[in-house]
């Protein structure tokens, strides 16, 4: 996960270089974003997340020409946006971070704890692993934008049918329960023609976060269709499963998801759960059957007046 690497990369950091502290800014393309990932030895306040920067910000265009680390001062000369950001973080060198000549990020760096200053040796080693570490954050980047949904954050159709699969396997080889569930929000076309699809993409984002809130760390949600999630409850019998599609179902039904147009939004979801000790299965179809029996009880869960569990 992207924020733990770049833990990893600003504590490393300052352990090795005797930092104050370290941040890292990670670009977010294509909207010329910078958003702070990770710190080490300060606290990043909310109002410091992100910077927004003009393409053409002079500090921008400093640090990706010059493509090596640069002392602060010599950033503030540059000008622009950028240098204003860095000199509120208090950082004392900005090392830029380029992946194939554009910039992926930029460390800040703090002064030395005992005061001195960067020697050109260390200067050189922080611009070859400021190149390394590019690299693999974009690659970290590029891997969790397939994986995981840029609305909800949660994994792709792809992605969680792919850990379905796994599960499966590893249930019939070790002989554990293994259950899913698979959710979905009741009338909820009716919510986007009413409201508009912007207030239906945030009743989205509110419901997976709750979703989220509810299962173990070990579960695996993802956003299965436009207003369909699929949970994967490994290590879950049915009647365990039950219970938490039947928690769950309640959670949403209580919730009120604010919205800029007017009254606060209320939604269902009908959710169907299966157990693999209930379907029948060879090892050849893998999960297919259990998703098919999750489908017809969410059907029948529709079928039988929705905001319900089956
Ligand atoms: P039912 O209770 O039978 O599930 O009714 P429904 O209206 O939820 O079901 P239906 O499958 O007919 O419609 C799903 C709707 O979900 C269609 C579309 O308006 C909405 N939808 C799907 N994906 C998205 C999305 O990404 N954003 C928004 N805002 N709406 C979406
Ligand atoms: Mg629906
Ligand atoms: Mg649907």
């Amino acid at each position: 996960k992207l924020p733990r690497m770049g833990e990893y990369l600003c504590d490393e950091l300052c352990r090795i270089f005797s930092l104050q502290s370290a941040t890292l800014w990670i670009a977010a393309p294509p909207m010329g974003q910078l958003m702070s990932l990770a710190a080490s030895g300060i606290t990043v306040e909310d109002s410091e997340q992100t910077v927004l920067l003009a393409p053409d910000d002079a500090g921008l265009r400093a640090l990706t020409r010059g493509a090596r680390p640069m002392p602060s001062s010599q950033l503030e000369r540059a000008g622009g946006s950028l240098a204003v950001r860095v000199r509120g973080a208090g950082a004392e060198l900005i090392v830029p971070m380029l992946s194939h000549g554009r910039l992926a990020g930029l460390l800040l760096l703090g002064a030395k704890k005992a005061g001195q200053r960067f020697v050109a040796e260390e200067i050189d080693l922080l611009k070859l692993l400021a190149s390394q570490a590019a690299t693999v954050f974009e690659n970290a980047r590029l891997f969790e934008s397939a994986t995981f949904e840029g609305l909800t954050g949660l994994y792709r159709r792809e992605a969680v049918l792919e850990i379905l699969d796994r599960e499966w396997s590893r249930s019939i080889r070790y002989d554990r329960p293994l259950s899913i569930a698979l959710a979905d929000l009741d009338r909820f076309k009716w919510i986007n023609d009413r409201h508009g699809h912007l207030a239906g993409d945030v009743v989205l984002q509110r419901v997976a976060a709750e979703l989220r809130a509810h299962v173990r760390e070990t579960d695996f949600i993802g956003r299965f269709g436009g207003e369909e999630f699929l949970i994967v409850l490994p290590e879950t019998q049915l009647d365990g499963a039950t219970q938490l599609a039947e928690k769950i179902r309640e959670r949403i039904e209580a919730m009120e998801i604010a919205i800029d147009t007017g009254e606060p939004l209320k939604v269902t979801l009908s959710i169907g759960v299966a157990g693999r000790a209930e379907v029948k299965a060879d090892g050849k179809t893998r999960a297919r059957p259990l998703l098919q029996a999750a489908d017809s009880a969410l059907y029948a869960a529709k079928r039988n007046g929705r905001n319900r569990v089956e």
